[in-house]
């Protein structure tokens, strides 16, 4: 079964199983539907790095905090490199990036918070959102793992953080790895394949991996994950099966619109 189901207004694809389970929990993940922005950033865009307006930004962010039943005010999110850099996030850095690029957290592709009202938000287009909670101590986490992220192993970097920060073992921490491109779609060369497998044992590699007729390799980035983070010491595993180049419907897909496109929009906190 897919872990994100619509909810009921169509806005946004939760992740239902955690919020059934963990009270106060939203977390979930935006479509490129249902927003104010103009082509090529229709509709949804939530990021302010891509070239729309930025009046159309706060608005469809505007639209999606209240829906969510956060403030605009609570919206936290990063400056997004492409690097493994973890931030952990208080109340007191609550808002960075929520209204200006210029005042997110810089460098970082990490975010997690043990405090309450701190809405994590990150943008996608193609790379894959892992979504972290541990249910008892209310921690959660959002991290983007592109190539170069899951090349990183951003999310052994997650689990290290939450250690080090809040003492929390692997085995209390839950992950979701949300939609992205798929193996179906992304097709890399080997210099790809060799960095994210400098993490991992020679022999995992067709687990991830597929090699095509034209010398190309297909390479499945959730799945590299997943095998990342259950070597991390990770058991709870949800994974979603949607593909943003296949559903550019749906999604938008920075290799499907050769990069000139929005992006969606992963989110989790307590509220
Ligand atoms: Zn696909």
């Amino acid at each position: 079964m897919e872990p994100f189901e619509w909810d009921r207004d169509r806005l946004t694809l939760r992740i239902s199983e955690w919020e059934r389970a963990v009270p106060g929990l939203v977390c979930g993940f935006t479509t490129r539907l249902g927003g104010l922005s103009a082509a090529p950033f229709d509709s949804m865009n939530c990021a302010m790095h891509v070239g729309d307006r930025d009046q159309a930004v706060i608005a469809n962010r505007e639209l999606l905090t209240q829906k969510l039943q956060f403030s605009i005010e609570q919206w936290t999110c990063a400056e997004q490199v492409h690097g493994n850099d973890v931030v952990v996030v208080t109340s007191t850095q609550r808002g960075k990036g929520n209204k200006a690029l210029a005042d997110a957290i810089p460098s970082a592709d990490g975010l997690i918070t043990g405090d309450s009202d701190v809405l994590l938000a990150s943008f996608y287009a193609d790379c894959v959102p892992l979504f972290f909670i541990a249910p008892s101590q209310r921690v959660v986490g959002i991290a983007h793992a592109g190539w170069k992220g899951t090349a990183g192993n951003i999310g052994a970097r997650m689990v290290e953080h939450f250690a080090q920060s809040f003492q929390i073992e692997p085995k209390e921490i839950r992950v979701a790895i949300g939609p992205s491109i798929g193996g179906c779609c992304y097709e890399v060369d080997g210099k790809v394949v060799e960095a994210i497998g400098v993490q991992l044992p020679k022999e995992t590699e067709p687990t991830y991996t597929k090699m095509k007729e034209n010398g190309k390799i297909q390479l499945d980035l959730k799945e590299a994950n997943r095998v990342l983070l259950e070597r991390a010491g990770i058991h709870s595993i949800l994974m979603s099966r949607l593909c943003s180049s296949c559903r550019n419907d749906l999604f938008y897909s920075y290799r499907k619109e050769a990069g000139r496109t929005g992006r969606m929009t992963a989110f989790i906190g307590f509220n």
